[in-house]
């Protein structure tokens, strides 16, 4: 059987490229870990298989970043959040992983995100105590994990001018300054996730997607090509199951507690150019919030609900009319002019992937990861965030090391760079506009060399050029016009700007 140690291998994805490994599987169906799932644990796993020297592949049955990875709230967690329900483990976890990816796998795609809770008259004293008190814990938590605070600064409390430079709509009227922590940004999780797919690609992954996994075991599974319905019979080493939410149609021993989260998007105009994470707190609790986050393309994201979800799994989960209210109603507790419905410009929701407990609430639910065994032998990786998505991928390649004995290398992934990866002063040598270093990194100079005529913007208004699209196609295996719209880029989540884009994705599959 074939090791493979290569890191520096072709990472582009493309059609051909698909079509070529698909009949190379049909001829050796044999390998030593298949994984299943395009979204951030599943690319994360195969890198982390493929950088071990495992002969690898990858099946996803509709687009990369599909399911949930792509509809999260886009921040890489410090993991405040999990120190007020007392999970020490699981924040200091999130710490060092956000310190990983701002600092040496995804520095392109990861930025400093300042976080601003304003100081209105609405929060009482306790309040205000508790949160100045997360705040000071997150120093702590940053400290912990090794990162700098010229990476990512100590909390502190700032005057109600700074307060407003930052988040200028916020209310005037009572406004004593704001507390300011900060966390990490992804410029976009769907981009994070190609990202993955590319690099374990170049590590010697057979990245396929629009190909299903059916009738999976512990050392088998078919694969069905659902562009052309033809199926092919592989084995493997170690089965990896890390198709969450639907983790149980692939493995009937999972129970799992979905949970809806919802997003709206707004223009940025609406929040008056705001550059932090305007952070409000939900009336009764102590450890939930509302916020806005300046986002691509020109918006802002409002979220987060957190919702029991039961019942069948939809491709594209939608908003109920009370989350919307919800978020709207917070919001609006802080702003000088409140927004209305008819702001909202577009929404997202998404499912987490829970594991079912005995808590009541599904906010309650630990966002633990777990690698669990079925007795067919299938390993599945389900729970924790896309902050952790690294270690949870280690976990679970160790597992199917494990369970098989596969010969394979050390878990190499802490310090392997993801494609276009690069920071500092190497970063700032590139001549090259910053939009583009967020989105692509160095490999922004492919996407720049492009003919001058593809640098048209790929309609009125929207920041994406032609050259963009056409990398989706060559490097990034977009596939379909929906790969482009909503996937390699997010144009697709305004309904308007996603109509006014479509002719140029289309022209391109001609
Ligand atoms: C609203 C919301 C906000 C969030 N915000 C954050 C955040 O800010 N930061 C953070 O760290 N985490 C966040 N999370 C958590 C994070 O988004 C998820 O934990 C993570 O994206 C789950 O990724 P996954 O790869 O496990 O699942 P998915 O992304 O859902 O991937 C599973 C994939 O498996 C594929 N698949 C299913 N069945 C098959 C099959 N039979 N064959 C082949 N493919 C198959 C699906 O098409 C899908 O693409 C958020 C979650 C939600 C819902």
């Amino acid at each position: 059987m074939t090791r493979n140690t290569r890191t520096t291998g072709d990472s582009a994805l493309n059609a051909a490229r698909r079509a070529r490994e698909l009949r190379a599987l049909g001829d050796d169906p044999q390998v030593d870990v298949l994984v299943i799932g395009g979204g951030v644990t599943g690319a994360g796993a195969a890198l982390d298989a493929a950088a071990r020297g495992l002969r690898t592949v990858l099946v996803e049955r509709h687009d990369l970043a599909f399911g949930t990875s792509r509809w999260s709230s886009k921040l890489v967690h410090g993991g405040l959040r999990y120190l007020a329900s007392g999970q020490v483990g699981i924040a200091h976890e999130s710490a060092v992983e956000r310190g990983i990816l701002m600092r040496r796998t995804a520095p392109h795609l990861v930025r400093p995100l300042p976080q601003l809770v304003p100081l209105l008259p609405q929060i009482r004293p306790s309040q205000r105590t508790l949160i100045r008190a997360g705040f000071v814990a997150g120093d702590a938590l940053r400290r912990s994990a090794g990162t700098p605070p010229a990476l990512l600064p100590r909390a502190r409390r700032v005057a109600a001018a700074e307060a407003l430079r930052l988040a200028p709509t916020v209310r005037r009227a009572g406004l004593r300054g704001g507390l300011q922590a900060w966390d990490g940004q992804l410029v976009d999780d769907a981009r994070l996730v190609v990202a993955l797919a590319r690099t374990a690609a170049a590590a010697g992954a057979t990245v396929l997607t629009r190909v299903e996994a059916i009738a999976v075991q512990g050392n088998s599974a078919t694969l069905r090509d659902t562009l052309t319905g033809a199926t092919l019979d592989l084995r493997a080493g170690a089965v990896v199951n890390a198709t969450g939410v639907w983790a149980d149609t692939v493995d009937e021993s999972i129970e799992l507690r979905p949970s809806r989260g919802t997003h709206l998007v707004f223009d940025a105009a609406a929040f008056g150019g705001l550059t932090a994470s305007l952070t409000v707190p939900v009336p009764g609790s102590i450890s939930r919030f509302v916020f806005a986050l300046p986002a691509p393309h020109g918006r802002v994201y409002l979220g987060l609900t957190d919702e029991d979800a039961p019942g069948p799994i939809p491709d594209e989960p939608k908003p109920s009319e009370s989350e919307i209210d919800f978020l709207l109603d917070t919001i609006n507790q802080a702003l000088r002019e409140p927004l209305t419905r008819g702001d909202i410009r577009g929404s997202f929701a998404g499912l987490r992937p829970l594991l079912k407990t005995a808590e009541d609430s599904t906010a309650d639910i630990s966002r633990k990861h777990a690698v669990l065994h079925s007795p067919s032998g299938i390993i599945t990786i389900v729970g924790g965030k896309l902050t952790t998505y690294r270690r949870m991928a280690e976990d679970a390649i160790d597992a199917a090391v494990a369970r098989v004995g596969i010969a394979a290398g050390p878990c190499r992934t802490r310090r392997l760079p993801l494609v276009g990866a690069v920071s500092g002063a190497a970063r700032d040598r590139l001549a090259i506009p910053p939009l583009l270093i967020e989105r692509y990194g160095s490999a922004a100079s492919v996407v720049l060399s492009a003919d001058p005529s593809s640098r048209e913007p790929v309609a009125p208004g929207i920041d994406v050029t032609a050259a963009e699209f056409a990398y989706g196609i060559s490097h990034e295996g977009a596939l379909t016009p929906e790969d482009l719209l909503d996937r390699r880029t997010r144009i697709g989540l305004v309904a308007e700007d996603r109509a006014a884009a479509l002719p140029a994705a289309e022209k391109l599959f001609d």
